[in-house]
């Protein structure tokens, strides 16, 4: 038996992993690091803070400026946002209980929580509107839900806002109700209180895909007005968090299902389709993020002008689906992962359309050629609202475009759940016979942290008689690897985007059916890579689901205090990524 050591960032314990035979067996938190929690080291002269994401400065907090471009301003009027829908929410979940219930909130909801996620919107001008709507929608509500006869004792000391407040006034409004506005707060219910938070930010984010194809539930939505509200409740016990965590799982996979109802129904299942990562001669429109409808309107009205479509990030999936790839102007895939888009935008002769996340600084060169739409935004950048991308059909035909063909190396995408199932009895066989000896889903999102190449060794390393299941676009550091196959079954299978994570969950649900055992007795290994908080809805839901054992890196949130870390370890055996060969080694032995 070896004994491995290993500090995870300072502030997490000092974990102790006993190694078995075949895999590890006990981990054993022996040492509480000297740090204190983030939350803890006030600094005076932060000007911001926020801890939301993977990236964030020193694994600690954001407090100048944010790691991924975030202005003080925009921190503030976030967070003023994010109390406001607090405030909203508590009247709504209030109103449930008087039969008043509201389609529109419902939508703006999701649309103002949604605005908040790690690289979404850095506009200060569209938080100041949001703000406002947010604001007139809680106080129309409250009149409502006291007239029906709702009882509402928080309300007078919801947070005020004067008409017509100006920017400035609402930034030191949103510092006052910022993170670290309450130093009494116990860290362990300031970090379970933002693990929710940010699970519901990612079950927002895809409520809004699904409803923007026209798929809703009420039941999401009451779940994430009576959550918020919660948040709101100083009293909230750590069991009473623990409980709504784990229910924000159950709830985000309910959304998951739904957004794959709303994809598949719309535009059919995804099929196997070749994706060339080469270039065509003649005028080019780039779409990057994951909206599905924008991509479709964008391939409708750029129809018959003499463009070519190109995926970028996320939206590399949507070659598979039916609906989208008739479009035969729907050309390939350019680019990588969100991180790279700089580079990858300013090399590209055309226009570029950014639809939700995940956008960054826009270079000079390319600042008069990319669009935003939907929720994101960047100020300076020409954002449509209304759905009509004639301006980037305008642009992309002004741009010269690509000056020949170029042929490049190809992909294969269009492995979601339907297309996977559908070769089930061909799977289950070759695992009985041992051809497939393991899976291992490696997913998640991608960054620009030097430790992620952890993920590309780890698939590289793989056994040749393991299949890789891959999703998000952590999938970009390996994607294009020609990992050969299985007795005809592909070792690399991209499933989608992060918002197809349902397909995954299907799948695994149907092996363990098939197998007749849980989803923990399947050779199946979830690797997971985090950036944002849609990844941190998935992870709730994998522990609601009670998988257990996953590897998450490249490194542990820094909102997770030590002890709701030990609670993760013990309950769930969540493990830190150590290194690719130690990791295959546990697993397989
Ligand atoms: S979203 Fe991430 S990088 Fe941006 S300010 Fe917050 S923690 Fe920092
Ligand atoms: S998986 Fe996450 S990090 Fe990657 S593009 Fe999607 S939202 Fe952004």
């Amino acid at each position: 038996m070896r004994v491995h050591r290993k500090l995870v960032p300072q502030k997490i314990p000092l974990l102790i992993y006993v190694k078995a035979p075949s895999h590890y067996v006990l981990i054993i938190c022996v040492k509480r690091a000297d740090k204190p929690h983030p939350y803890q080291s006030k600094v005076k002269e932060e000007q911001m803070f926020c801890y939301q994401c993977e990236q964030t400065a020193k694994g600690e907090g954001c407090t100048r400026i944010g790691a991924c471009g975030k202005q003080e301003d925009v921190a503030a009027l976030q967070d003023l946002l994010i109390h406001i829908v607090k405030e909203l929410s508590r009247i709504a979940a209030e109103g449930r209980t008087v039969n008043v219930t509201d389609a529109q909130i419902n939508r703006f909801t999701c649309k103002a929580i949604f605005s908040t996620l790690t690289n979404v919107d850095f506009d200060p001008g569209r938080f100041v509107e949001l703000i406002g709507e947010a604001v007139a929608k809680r106080d129309e509500l409250r009149a409502r839900v006291s007239a029906a006869g709702g009882s509402l004792p928080h309300a007078d000391g919801m947070i005020r806002i004067p008409p017509g407040a100006t920017q400035e006034e609402l930034i030191t409004k949103g510092e006052s109700v910022g993170l670290k506005s309450d130093s009494s707060v116990d860290p362990d219910i300031l970090s379970l209180r933002e693990l929710l938070i940010y699970g519901i930010k990612g079950v927002a984010a895809y409520a809004d895909h699904a409803a923007i194809l026209g798929r809703e539930d009420e039941e999401v939505y009451a779940f994430i007005h009576s959550a918020m509200a919660a948040t709101l409740d100083s009293h909230l016990t750590v069991d009473k968090y623990l409980n709504l965590v784990l229910e924000c799982g159950r709830i985000n996979l309910k959304t998951m299902e739904l957004l794959d109802a709303a994809n598949t129904g719309t535009y059919g299942h995804p099929v196997p389709t070749v994706v060339p990562l080469g270039v065509k001669k003649g005028k080019a429109i780039l779409v990057s993020g994951h909206d599905l409808k924008d991509l479709e309107e964008v391939l409708r009205q750029s129809e018959g002008k003499g463009i070519y479509v190109y995926t970028h990030g996320e939206m590399l999936p949507c070659h598979g689906y039916p609906a989208l790839k008739k479009y035969s102007h729907f050309y390939g895939h350019y680019g990588t992962a969100w991180q790279n888009q700089a580079r990858e935008f300013d090399a590209f002769p055309g226009a570029i359309l950014m639809t939700t996340n995940c956008i960054q600084k826009p270079r000079d060169s390319y600042s008069d050629r990319i669009f935003t739409t939907g929720l994101v935004g960047w100020p300076g950048v020409t954002h449509i609202g209304d759905g009509d991308f004639a301006p980037v059909i305008q642009k992309a035909l002004e741009l010269p475009g690509f000056p020949e063909d170029r042929e490049e190396k190809t992909v294969t995408v269009g492995f979601a759940g339907n297309a996977v199932l559908s070769v089930a009895d061909a799977i289950i066989e070759a695992v009985k016979s041992g051809t497939i000896r393991h899976f291992f889903l490696v997913g998640g999102c991608d960054g620009a942290k030097p430790g992620r190449d952890y993920y590309t060794k780890f698939v590289e390393q793989a056994p040749r008689d393991s299949v890789i299941l891959t999703l998000a676009c952590g999938k970009f550091r390996f994607f294009d690897k020609d990992l050969g196959e299985i007795g005809g079954i592909p070792r690399l299978i991209d499933i989608g985007q992060c918002n197809d994570a349902y397909s995954a969950v299907k799948i695994a649900a149907a092996l363990a059916e098939a197998f007749d055992c849980t989803v923990n007795d399947l050779p199946l290994s979830v690797i997971l890579s985090w950036y944002e908080q849609k990844a941190c809805a998935i992870l709730l839901t994998l522990l609601y689901l009670g998988v257990e054992n996953i590897r998450l890196g490249p490194s542990l949130p820094a909102f997770v205090s030590p002890n709701v870390l030990n609670v993760l370890v013990e309950k769930f055996g969540i493990l830190p990524i150590d290194t690719p060969e130690n990791d295959l080694e546990a697993i397989l032995g």
